[in-house]
């Protein structure tokens, strides 16, 4: 018998191609994409699904949206690609100035790299480099509390929580470096001394060895969708300036309105030294991200030894990744992104509030366009997964997290329509 072709695709993508957190040959369930448009992607069999991912927080104005279509045609027939060393291009140039003009006041300078490990992996080199040239070449490791993620590359993994980092997988390879407890103050609480007591303390005992603090403002994304108070925020800002160690901002997932203000940095009224953006950068048409700094930093690396940032990768602020950049920046700016973003944060409320008195519920919680519900025990994803799908929605659980980060441009009735398919199911699924 011979198999439809359908299988044939399947089985190889089975057999030959990694997935994030995958294996080889598994026989999870996995589904072809034919197209995306607006919020619904098209399966190859025809059935469409309602998107709650944004394709992990990228997706914001949706798929195949005309204004970034029109953007990145037009980047093409001027250049989709050139060097970056010796030459420079309008697309990054553009970029970067929407880019400053956005940020905190003090963040000055960008340094363009292809994704957000990458420009967490900057973010470290550049704090080293920042106390090399300060005569603090002593100041090599970075405190973090647990709980984190920060990336898949060697720098960014050591800085991940280390039980979900695996960091025991890789222990002879990975740079060891400073956790503590990850903030329990949530997001509306007020933080005590007794909550921030455990960052002090390593400040105090190692800061003459740490180069900065990198942390994810009040949203710990892949490790574990936690919201903490912004008053930690602003109490790790000062300590960090009492004990001269810098201040790395992840904003790879929190940027670009998500949490309801521009940057996650704004609940808490704080600046960092150097803050890092990704994901929602260009919208989810290419790959991008940005690592940057305050004049403070970028000259004391210029003028130092060897007077150079020891970074550039190749593909370094890709003209058509960069002019994506642009299109997204300018669609989100001319809309009323808060507004809108408040509204999803009302409606996930409302729409997720009954879970609660599910049995197998631990917590429900809302901030901006970001809807976390955490069971009690982990889900099976294989199972749980195509029960969604069934219902035409697309959400990835992981662990005991199903979450929803739905594209800003979703309708109500869609955002409803998610809500309700994610009590549905796990109604069903406590029971
Ligand atoms: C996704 C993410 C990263 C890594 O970005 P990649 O583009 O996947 O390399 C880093 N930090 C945070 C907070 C993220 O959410």
């Amino acid at each position: 018998m011979t198999k439809a072709p359908t299988d044939n695709l399947l089985d190889y993508d089975r057999n030959h191609i990694w997935h994030p957190y995958s294996s080889i040959g598994a026989n999870h369930p996995i589904w072809r994409v034919s197209s995306a448009d607006g919020v619904r992607l098209k399966l190859a069999d025809g059935t469409t699904l309602i998107d709650g991912m944004s394709s992990w927080w990228c997706a914001i104005h949706g798929y195949n949206n005309p204004a970034m279509n029109r953007a990145l045609n037009e980047q093409l027939g001027q250049m989709s690609h050139v060097m970056f060393g010796g030459l420079t291009h309008d697309p990054a140039i553009k970029l970067a100035k929407i880019l400053v003009d956005i940020s905190p006041k003090t963040i000055q300078t960008v340094f363009f790299s292809d994704s957000g490990s990458v420009a967490v992996e900057v973010s470290m080199k550049m704090a080293i480099q920042y106390w090399h040239d300060k005569q603090h070449p002593k100041k090599q490791h970075f405190l973090t509390v647990k709980n984190g993620y920060h990336g898949d590359t060697f720098g960014a993994m050591s800085v991940c929580d280390p039980i979900t980092g695996m960091h025991s997988l890789f222990s002879d390879t990975i740079t060891p470096q400073y956790f503590v407890e990850a903030p329990r103050c949530k997001y509306d609480q007020p933080c005590t001394d007794h909550d921030i007591e455990p960052m002090k303390e390593a400040l105090a005992a190692h800061h003459n060895s740490i180069a900065a603090v990198i942390i994810e403002p009040v949203v710990q994304g892949a490790g574990g969708m936690r919201f903490y108070s912004p008053d930690y925020l602003r109490r790790v800002r000062s300590l960090c300036d009492e004990y001269g160690v810098l201040l790395i901002l992840d904003e790879i997932a929190t940027g670009f309105g998500r949490t309801g203000k521009m940057f996650a940095s704004e609940h808490a009224g704080i600046e960092p030294d150097i803050m890092c953006v990704g994901k929602a950068l260009t919208g989810g048409y290419l790959t991008l991200a940005a690592t940057m700094t305050t004049k403070e930093i970028s000259e004391t690396i210029s003028n130092g030894n060897p007077g150079l940032f020891m970074h550039g990768p190749t593909f370094m602020a890709n003209p058509l990744a960069c002019s994506a950049g642009v299109a997204s920046l300018e669609l989100l700016l001319n809309s009323d992104w808060k507004e809108i973003v408040q509204n999803i944060e009302a409606r996930l409320t409302i729409g997720l509030k009954r879970c609660r008195e599910l049995d197998c519920i631990e917590d429900v919680r809302v901030l901006g366009a970001i809807g976390v519900i955490e069971l009690k025990e982990p889900v099976e994803l294989s199972q749980i997964q195509p029960k969604f799908v069934e219902q035409g929605v697309w959400v990835r659980p992981f662990g005991k997290l199903v979450y929803l980060m739905p594209p800003f441009i979703i309708s109500d009735n869609d955002l409803d329509y998610l809500t309700e398919v994610l009590y549905n199911v796990l109604r069903q699924h406590c029971t």
